[in-house]
């Protein structure tokens, strides 16, 4: 009923031409970038306040699934996309001791004709540099510019050098551990440890090349999951195929913020010791790793400050765990709805009403990616026993089914 109010509304807003407003993004992560590009290219002006000196992210590879391949593409970036990527053929999952396939499921071109996009692997610091570019013209960028606080009624900000700025609508993009959610919210709310932390790893796949065993992940490029008691790891080729990212799932020990560090190179051999021999080869060719605690939250009853004046976006508002490979992409997909629903306001007594259904249209596709992503944990680290031979039997089901 609310999201049918929803549409009414939007298409009644859609008749009508624009009113230009001020929006101040707090954070420019790829949800920040997004929302500048997309709030700026609906004519409204953007200020960016990013804590960080420079725009930069960990070196890393990402998944991007048609969903949001198919904002890029829209957004013309679709040419830069396909080279900086590897399109993966399909998605094996394999027993971590043996390597055996249980599961496996085509990719490729399957994914373009059945939605309408590609699935790309790209590196983290290519995406980000793609939607810089494309914000760049509609936003003024602050660096070295955290913001300290927010006064809701006031639509100002704070930072910590203390000069303010006001906007009609602020957005808090900040992350995990976002200091505008507090302020939604209004209580302490702090992000919760899942259990779960991830090295990241890349490889040349020239040294894979090198080696029989390795070769095929290269020449045949696949999302590879193994899957064992407790940890998984995720593998897929990036950059033309030339570098291959790990990333390793394991139980965290200790690590109590939402930061990457470096880790143990040795440590992380220890966490896989006992795995199949193609991953024992593929760790001996990391020279280093960082390591990242994995935070979520549980999902937020609202993302709007009662002010009006302030909302949330990304992982502020609803981060999950990265296994469902979602998190940039609902990020993205927030500040294209935002994008869409404010191209056509008139007046600022819109302004509530366009967040309220900005909210209808994103919270529950974001509240069931989330809760998605916590029960893919679950799934992907049963220990050994009859509920992980169950689990195996239906990939390998689904496996026979898609090779016939
Ligand atoms: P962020 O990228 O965290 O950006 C927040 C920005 O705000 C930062 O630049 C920060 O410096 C800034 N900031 C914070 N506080 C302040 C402040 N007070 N003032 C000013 N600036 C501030 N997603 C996918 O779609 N596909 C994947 O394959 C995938 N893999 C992942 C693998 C791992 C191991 C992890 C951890 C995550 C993965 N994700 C993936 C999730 C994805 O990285 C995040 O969901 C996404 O980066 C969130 O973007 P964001 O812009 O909301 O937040």
């Amino acid at each position: 009923m609310k999201l049918l109010q929803s549409c009414a509304f939007l298409f009644l807003v859609m008749l009508f031409n624009n009113h230009p407003l001020h929006f101040v993004i707090v954070g420019c992560g790829l949800g920040g970038l997004a929302a500048a590009h997309c709030l700026g290219r609906a004519g409204h002006t953007v200020t960016v306040f990013e804590g960080a000196s420079c725009i930069a992210d960990v070196g890393a590879g990402i998944q991007i699934s048609p969903n949001l391949s198919r904002l890029l593409v829209r957004w013309g970036l679709g040419d830069e996309l396909r080279k900086a990527s590897v399109k993966p053929q399909s998605i094996t999952f394999r027993r971590y001791k043996t390597g055996q396939r249980v599961g496996w499921t085509p990719w490729g071109e399957n994914m373009d004709r059945d939605y309408g996009a590609p699935y790309y692997h790209v590196h983290r610091a290519d995406l980000l540099n793609m939607l810089f570019k494309l914000a760049t013209p509609y936003m003024t960028l602050f660096l070295n510019s955290r913001v300290a606080s927010v006064d809701p009624n006031l639509g100002q900000v704070t930072l910590e050098s203390g000069r303010t700025f006001h906007g009609d609508v602020i957005l808090g993009a900040d992350g995990v551990k976002s200091m505008v959610r507090e302020l939604v919210v209004g209580h302490p709310d702090k992000p919760i440890p899942t259990g779960d932390a991830a090295y990241r790893a890349i490889i040349p796949t020239s040294e894979m090349m090198k080696d029989p065993d390795l070769k095929p992940f290269v020449e045949h490029p696949e999302m590879t999951g193994w899957i064992g008691p407790g940890r998984h790891i995720m593998a897929y080729c990036i950059r033309g195929s030339k570098e291959y990212n790990l990333v390793m799932l394991h139980p965290n020990r200790g690590l109590r913020e939402a930061y990457n560090v470096e880790g143990s190179v040795d440590k992380m051999r220890a966490d896989y010791a006992g795995w199949e021999p193609r991953v024992q080869k593929l760790l001996a060719l990391v020279s280093s790793t960082l390591i990242w605690p994995l935070f979520d939250r549980d999902p937020l009853d609202t993302w709007i400050h009662p002010s009006g004046k302030v909302a949330l976006l990304g992982d502020s508002c609803h981060p999950m765990l990265p296994y469902r490979a979602q998190g940039s992409a609902m990020a993205i997909e927030d500040a294209a709805v935002l994008g869409v629903l404010f191209s056509h306001i008139t007046s600022r007594g819109q302004i509530r009403p366009l967040l309220d259904a900005y909210q209808a249209l994103r919270h529950p596709r974001c509240t069931d990616t989330q809760l998605a992503a916590r029960l893919n944990q679950k799934i992907f680290h049963l220990p050994d026993g009859a509920e992980q031979e169950a689990r195996d039997l239906s990939m390998r089901q689904g496996l026979e089914s898609s090779l016939r």
